[in-house]
């Protein structure tokens, strides 16, 4: 058994992580792959629109697509959120012996030195890191360290144990989209079409979600 965990602020979800999901899930072979929104990052700023929003956004989006769920575990939680805590509870639905990931991209890579507990990760999933377009960087000092001798070459490796291994991922369609460009674009009232999933863009204008009260 194989299962990922993809999380985000989905501040709107966009065809960049959904596509980035259905890419990330056949190329690592995973039996399920869960999209999980945080209810307030502890990384970033106040979104704009709720966490329930974000997350009825985020089931449009994803609809039927097999094996991707909206998961909505972290809003329910009472406290701060930690992606460590959330790896803690799929490791119990899963098992001992399931091989989980945390997907995270490039960006978020950057920053993971600061993340809560980020040794914990790797004691309890993979890490799978997919690039993104414009973060071609070389990697701080203190994060090569954390990584360690962790980085394997290929997806086989990861089914070889439940957790503990780092693969960089280039997937076929790296998408430049960003949940702020297309914040930034509704506040302008500009076009977001083809940006995101109809449903979700529709949502969006009937709800007047991101919109300048100015
Ligand atoms: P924002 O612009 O508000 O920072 P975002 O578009 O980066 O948002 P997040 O919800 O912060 O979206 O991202 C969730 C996860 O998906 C992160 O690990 C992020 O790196 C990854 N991700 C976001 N957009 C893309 C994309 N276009 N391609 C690949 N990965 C992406």
């Amino acid at each position: 058994m194989q299962i990922g965990m993809l999380g985000g602020t989905f501040d709107p979800v966009h065809l960049g992580h959904l596509r980035s999901a259905v890419e990330v899930r056949e190329a690592l072979g995973l039996d399920r792959l869960h999209m999980i929104p945080a209810p307030q990052p502890p990384l970033r700023d106040t979104p704009q629109v709720s966490p329930e929003q974000r997350f009825e956004l985020l089931r449009l989006g994803i609809s039927d697509t097999p094996s991707i769920v909206a998961d909505d575990r972290e809003l329910r939680r009472e406290g701060r959120s930690y992606s460590v805590h959330t790896l803690i509870e799929l490791r119990q639905m899963y098992g001992n012996s399931a091989s989980l990931v945390m997907i995270i991209g490039f960006d978020a890579f950057l920053k993971l030195t600061k993340w809560h507990n980020v040794k914990q990760i790797f004691s309890l999933a993979h890490l799978v890191v997919i690039d993104r377009p414009g973060y071609n960087v070389p990697w701080p000092d203190a994060l090569r360290e954390l990584v360690g001798d962790r980085e394997v070459d290929s997806a086989d490796e990861l089914k070889q144990c439940p957790n503990g291994k780092v693969l960089m991922l280039a997937l076929p369609s790296m998408m430049a989209i960003s949940a702020t460009y297309i914040r930034e674009r509704l506040k302008e009232g500009r076009s977001v079409r083809y940006l995101l999933p109809e449903a979700v863009e529709d949502a969006i204008l009937r709800h007047g979600f991101y919109h300048s009260d100015e």
